[in-house]
């Protein structure tokens, strides 16, 4: 249940509302929007007895959540959720921008291809020291060493770092570099990894699972809300369907529905989401103009040569520099700014 208090209620008359709710034995969680507060009771309501909490001063109404994932959902909270990271928020009216190439290949590389993005106006370096492999004999990623490298990139660039984490025992390590972590298509539903995340202080993206609906999506979320961690940022990375032109078919009906169901933020990946380099601008601006807060993209200077299968995918540093002027009308036609 979410109560939501009237936009005249003074604190004293929050405070009371909380003292309420915790006084049984109930969680309660407080948003502060511009307008108003809403304050998200969690646990069983029935504690609170008879007594409507419409009756307490102060309070506008009460709203139940019928969806399952409580914490994730629109109503639970005021305002969209807006993540700061790295002198740069996530959410807000600016689009953030992860660049950067698949895996990171050596210090030369992700730093020549850090410096490129940066120029183009990228926020954050994107690369995989772990990489999850559909086969085990395919290059799994150069693992601690390519965090190090990751952080000469940053070192050099000022760039936030992106970077995956693929199993719980290795949270509190990529934690040690990485800005942000992200959780692939394949364990998004690695409910000990989603929990292990969830009780870090880092933000995360949680990438959509290849065959998962918004609801077992949303449901991943709120595993690592559960545990405490607040800064979950969703992508969209396309999705499989019977379509095999493209790697795989990006479903940006994403963007929308996320923003209906959900506060959290929302970041499109149009490299994944279609395979081909000479789709990935078209689809990013399609990404844009359906109201993405952000995008991920690869971005490598020499794919041809990239040491994952996903080079096919990469765009060249002048073409991404190419596509950020080009997203520019594009974004402020949606009423925000890149
Ligand atoms: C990636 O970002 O390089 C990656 C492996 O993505 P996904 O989990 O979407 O396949
Ligand atoms: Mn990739």
């Amino acid at each position: 249940m979410v109560i939501v208090t009237k936009p005249d209620a003074t604190s004293a008359q929050i405070d009371a509302i909380v003292k309420r709710i915790e006084g049984v034995g109930l969680e309660a969680q407080i948003s502060t929007g511009e307008q108003r507060t809403v304050i998200g009771v969690i646990g069983d309501k029935t504690l609170l007895g008879d007594i409507p909490m419409e009756s307490m001063s102060g309070v506008e109404k009460t709203m139940a959540i019928t969806a399952p994932y409580k914490l994730a959902c629109r109503q639970f909270r005021a305002d969209p959720t807006v993540i700061a990271v790295n002198g740069t928020k996530i959410g807000g009216r600016k689009l953030a921008v992860m660049a950067g190439p698949c895996a990171v290949e050596s210090t030369e590389q992700i730093v020549t291809i850090a410096q490129q993005v940066k120029k183009a106006g990228a926020e954050f370096i994107r690369g995989g020291a772990f990489k999850p492999r559909t086969g085990p004999y395919s290059f799994q990623g150069f693992g601690e060493e390519a965090l190090k490298m990751l952080v000469a990139a940053k070192q050099e660039t000022g760039l936030g770092i992106v970077t995956e984490v693929m199993t719980p025992n290795e949270v509190e390590l990529v934690g040690e570099h990485t800005d942000i972590f992200q959780l692939g298509t394949r364990n998004m539903t690695n409910f000990y990894l989603l929990r292990e995340v969830g009780r870090s202080k880092k933000p995360v993206i949680l990438k959509r699972g290849m065959s998962a609906t918004f609801e077992e999506w949303l449901l991943a979320a709120e595993y690592i809300l559960s545990e405490g961690n607040p800064d979950v940022i969703l992508c969209e990375r396309g999705i499989r369907t019977f379509e095999t032109h493209t790697r795989n078919t990006l479903d940006l009906n994403a963007v929308p529905v996320i923003h209906h169901l959900s506060h959290l933020p929302i970041v499109v990946d149009p490299s994944h989401g279609t395979g081909i380099r000479g789709l990935v601008s078209d689809m990013t601006k399609a990404s844009v103009a359906a109201g993405a807060d952000g995008l991920l993209l690869e971005v490598h200077h020499d794919p041809d040569n990239s040491m994952t299968g996903d080079g096919a995918q990469s765009l060249f540093p002048d073409q991404f520099q190419k596509l950020m002027q080009e997203l520019k009308p594009i974004a402020i036609a949606v009423g925000r700014e890149i």
